[in-house]
């Protein structure tokens, strides 16, 4: 078995059909779209096909849609760039378990005279809504909250939040970097107001990504230079990205739930049959509310970095909930904030799948994972033999 790829939440394989529309804007159509020549200008249509493609698979108007660099770039604007659309008003509210390129972002507003407020969530990762209304008053200027986990694959209810949020005449984003592709969006029935994307995490490029803006939303550019994006984003567009971004956002639009259903299938698959075969497993995170191609598996009693080097070794890739830091292993800051055990918590796994994953794969680990999890056990110093 060559390589088996299950970790589609850190990034995903270019999609042959998005590669094969970005080919030609390489050596061929190369041109900036800014220019005044027709071999420059005749970009501007492929961005405007593109610019079409993600906004049908999220259900609101092409000029909602601004092309970024990708996540990171999107929530950075968002969350700085309506703020900056409101300087009276100085409180954020977020959660504990957003990705770092939210929390580093708003922890960096402590510095600015900013009050940050990140909400926790119970041991199934869910949070508490009425804990959240709580919270709500007239400082508030933004609150940004994820659609779904990155870690557990948690689905929060992003709608009901916005509803109440833009209630109060606050402006809610989302970091959706996770949830596009895996979980039907529409954004003209939603109050959301700004929503990231990523599309590395959807089979195209990475270094490309979008921030949906809805119309009438205040923002003030993140980027400043040229005009492009509609004075929303300065610099030179990334074309090949993009129209790879507006193609992937085509291939996910089509079968999307056809597509995620099967995904679903090959994930319990493998869940069940590793919860069964190995004991002192559990899963982390709300089964029910979770996206259909996420499990995230603990081992009592032995570390995740030591199954993911074990699993390397047959061609397996995954990811694990520690990082390393400065020598030693923290358990991830979204399972901490789950309060999962510190001897579960730091023999996490993640297994994150795509709809180019097979059943003979999902075979494949259940054959090689339960003597991967006994030989570590025996190993392990803290089980009593
Ligand atoms: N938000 C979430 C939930 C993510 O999972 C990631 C990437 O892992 C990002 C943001 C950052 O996206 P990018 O890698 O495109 O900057």
């Amino acid at each position: 078995m060559e390589t088996v790829y299950f970790d589609n939440n850190a990034t995903t394989k270019v999609a042959e059909e998005v590669l094969e529309e970005m080919k030609p804007l390489f050596c061929d159509l190369y041109g900036n779209p800014s220019s005044m020549h027709t071999f420059g200008g005749q970009l501007g249509c492929k961005i405007r096909k593109a610019r079409e493609q993600a906004a049908t698979l999220l259900g609101c108007e092409p000029t909602e849609v601004i092309f970024t660099s990708g996540g990171t770039e999107s929530d950075n604007t968002a969350i700085k760039g309506s703020l900056a659309a409101v300087p009276n008003r100085r409180k954020v509210i977020t959660t504990r378990v957003e990705h770092p390129a939210v929390l580093a972002a708003c922890r960096d507003l402590e510095n600015h005279g900013y009050t940050v407020i990140e909400l926790s969530v119970d041991k199934e990762g869910r949070l508490d809504l009425a804990e959240l209304e709580d919270k709500l008053d007239d400082d508030t200027a933004l609150v940004t909250i994820m659609y779904a986990n990155n870690e557990t694959g948690v689905v929060f209810p992003v709608d009901k939040i916005a509803e109440v949020v833009t209630g109060r005449g606050i402006v809610f984003h989302t970091d959706a970097v996770q949830a596009v592709g895996k979980i039907p969006l529409n954004l003209a029935k939603s109050n959301i107001d700004l929503l990231s994307l990523s599309g590395h995490k959807l089979h195209a490029p990475k270094g490309v990504g979008i921030l949906y803006v809805r119309k009438g939303t205040r923002l003030a550019p993140f980027m400043v230079g040229g005009h492009q994006e509609a004075g929303r984003r300065a610099g030179t567009e990334n074309v090949p990205g993009i129209v790879g971004i507006g193609k992937a956002c085509e291939l996910a639009a089509q079968n999307l739930e056809e597509e995620n259903n099967k995904v679903k299938l090959l994930r319990d698959k493998l869940e069940n049959t590793l919860l069964q075969m190995c004991p002192g497993s559990r899963l982390n995170g709300d089964r029910e509310n979770r996206l259909p191609n996420t499990s995230n598996l603990s081992f009592e009693y032995i570390e995740g970095e030591a199954i993911l080097l074990m699993l390397d070794k047959f061609g397996i890739c995954a990811s694990s909930g520690s990082a390393c830091t400065s020598g030693s292993l923290e358990p991830s800051h979204v399972l901490r904030a789950m309060g999962v055990p510190f001897t579960s918590a730091h023999g996490s796994v993640r297994f994150s799948l795509s709809r180019y994953n097979t059943e003979a794969e999902v075979d494949y680990v259940i054959e090689k994972m339960p003597p991967i999890i006994n030989k570590l056990r025996e190993l392990s110093p803290f089980v009593t033999k």
